[in-house]
């Protein structure tokens, strides 16, 4: 992975934004256009950023497959998103300067409601998103940030470092991760057990070693992915059959379970396995949404009375989690390069959707707008 380059650092460069870009536009399910589109224009209150890296969700793959009420056909997608200021607004000027690397997360928050005003803002009811509603997204060449984006965003300004933006492109999904694992008091010495040996397991994974776990199982349905999953740093990466998690409770954790279970997958089996290989007083977080239809949940509940489990979800995350997220990756405690199997240009977006949903062996493929 080579480092970018052609930052842009003079007041000439500036000038020399074309008047159009290059973007993938959503058209419909399963329609994906390349189409020269209009390069943002900023206000005083705006920045421009050139987007360098744009690394593929699996929610991005569920949207352009099933479609989804927040992005209507028109929207540019993309929220995974490394980029470079490239245009400053005149009121931004004492914030930002050209050429200066950031990365941001997905969500926006409204920045006055309690949630937001509390440290919980991926609850706020007003959020909107990059590559959802919000104009623009990072599967193009530019993106404007405006004010909001700028106030109350998930935006990390990115020091000078020797990481490719690539990486500081899966900054969102590692954010995720961070906001999951924080809510379920995750700490040194406990043992933890991941459904779902995907991206996002596989970043939990490596997330659970950096925060002192002292024994890791990942476990997935698909041999696929559990071949990919070795460079997770789990001590066992296993079937996520019944046979396989019994034995691995037996031997590891003296017949207890686990401290910490996290569903990270879009399956309801997992979380009707997970509180069979909880310990007492254990977390269990389903992490993983699941699909509208999924129906609802079946399991002998009385098992969580007695054995004093708490379950919990967590969703998406919050600026801080952005910013803790990012210095993980810049300060390499968490490695993430080898989870970048694939980094395409725009033309080849739609193939990339293709191979993420037909080759499981595929973890994150990033886009390079710029090739
Ligand atoms: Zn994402
Ligand atoms: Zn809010």
């Amino acid at each position: 992975m080579s480092e970018l380059k052609g930052e842009c650092s003079t007041m000439e460069q500036q000038n020399q934004i074309p008047q159009t870009m290059k973007a993938v536009v959503f058209k419909g399910i399963d329609q994906l256009q390349l189409e020269e589109v209009p390069t943002p224009q900023i206000s005083e209150d705006d920045i421009l950023i050139r987007i360098d890296s744009c690394s593929i969700c699996g929610s991005d793959v569920r949207i352009i497959s099933n479609g989804y009420h927040r992005v209507p056909p028109g929207t540019i997608m993309g929220h995974e998103i490394a980029g470079t200021v490239v245009k400053i607004g005149d009121n931004q000027k004492n914030k930002f300067s050209f050429g200066q690397r950031i990365c941001l997360g997905a969500d926006i928050p409204c920045g006055h409601c309690t949630w937001c005003q509390t440290g919980s803002s991926n609850n706020c009811k007003n959020t909107i998103a990059y590559g959802h509603e919000y104009p623009g997204g990072g599967f193009a060449q530019y993106m404007k940030l405006d004010k909001r984006s700028i106030d109350f965003g998930p935006l990390v300004l990115l020091p000078h470092n020797d990481l490719s933006q690539d990486e500081f492109a899966l900054t969102e999904p590692l954010a995720c991760c961070v906001n999951g694992l924080e809510y379920c008091n995750m700490s040194i010495g406990k043992t933890i057990l991941i459904f779902g040996a995907g991206p996002l397991g596989i970043l939990m994974a490596k997330l659970a070693r950096t925060m002192g776990a002292s024994f890791i199982t990942l476990c997935d349905i698909d041999p696929d992915r559990l071949n990919a999953a070795t460079i997770s740093e789990a001590d066992q990466i296993v079937p996520s059959t019944d046979e396989a998690l019994k034995k691995i409770v037996d031997k590891h954790t003296q017949g207890e379970g686990f401290d910490v279970v996290i569903t990270a997958c879009p399956t309801m089996k997992a979380q009707e396995q997970s509180i069979h290989y909880t310990k007492n007083r254990g977390v269990i977080n389903f992490f993983g949404g699941l699909p509208q239809t999924a129906g609802n949940l079946s399991f002998p509940s009385n098992i969580l009375h007695y054995k004093e489990i708490t379950l919990l979800g967590s969703h998406g995350s919050t600026p801080r989690h952005n910013q803790i997220a990012a210095e993980m990756i810049l300060h390499k405690k968490i490695y993430v390069k080898d989870l970048l199997s694939q980094t395409v240009p725009l033309e080849q977006l739609p193939k990339a959707i293709q191979d993420l949903k037909t080759d499981k062996t595929n973890l994150k493929i990033t886009v390079r707008p710029w090739g």
